[in-house]
């Protein structure tokens, strides 16, 4: 199964990923974590990626494309995939037409997860991530005991520079301009589920196993 997962940031692309992976027994293919993975080696390209990523721009089609395009070789994704963060622009999803037509293959699904601006600025901007191991506490869906420190390990607890507000509104701009206009490229090709994102990570989950019929 050929899956697109779209929503605007913070909206569980990547939860609700990890999750259709483990049912449908396909790769996730994230653009997001291979460019994070690509920055933390050092590579030419994560170098390149990391001055967009840092401005919270989209990195260059070309660079997108080619790294996707590598990916599709590898023997696990010709049984389907579970795309998510990509693609992000007209160009990158034209682009996968012609990947995918050369595979052989074509999408059954474009499922957009429907979060809006406010709730997802509520939602990060209330993030606290935890300096020692990592985890996040919400100052109100998941208050910690003690204001700043986590209760996992006591470690001190941040604001994230990509959980600022100002950081998530250029995102969101950059979703609403370059990203959101796919829906109705796919709409097309009759492939558009569109799910409510505001729901419980559970919920949102069981609303695209019905939408996918999967
Ligand atoms: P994500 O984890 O999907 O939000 O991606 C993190 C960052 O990686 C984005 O803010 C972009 O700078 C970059 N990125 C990931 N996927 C793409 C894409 N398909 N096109 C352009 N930039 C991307």
């Amino acid at each position: 199964m050929n899956i697109i997962l779209i929503g605007p940031p913070g909206a569980g692309k990547g939860t609700q990923a990890k999750r259709m992976i483990d049912r449908l027994g396909v790769p996730q293919i994230s653009t997001g974590d291979m460019f994070r993975a690509a920055v933390k080696e050092g590579t030419p390209m994560g170098k390149k990626a990391k001055e967009y990523m840092d401005k919270g721009a989209l990195v260059p089609d070309d660079v997108v494309i080619g790294v996707v395009r590598e990916r599709f070789q590898k023997p696990d994704a010709k049984k389907g995939f579970v795309l998510d963060g990509f693609p992000r622009t007209l160009e990158q999803a034209k682009a996968l037409d012609g990947l995918l037509s050369d595979m052989g293959t074509k999408l059954d699904h474009v499922v957009v997860i429907e979060v809006p601006d406010d709730f997802l600025v509520e939602r990060l901007t209330g993030r606290r991530t935890c300096k020692g191991c990592g985890y996040m506490h919400h100052v109100k869906f998941d208050a910690p005991k003690k204001d700043g420190v986590c209760d996992k390990c006591g470690g001190d607890l941040y604001l994230r520079d990509d959980d600022k507000e100002a950081t998530i509104r250029d995102r969101l701009t950059t979703y609403h301009g370059q990203t959101s206009p796919l829906i109705e490229y796919y709409g097309k090709a009759n492939v558009v589920r569109k799910v409510d994102g505001t729901m419980s990570m559970e919920d949102v989950q069981k609303a695209i196993a019905k939408a996918i019929g999967a």
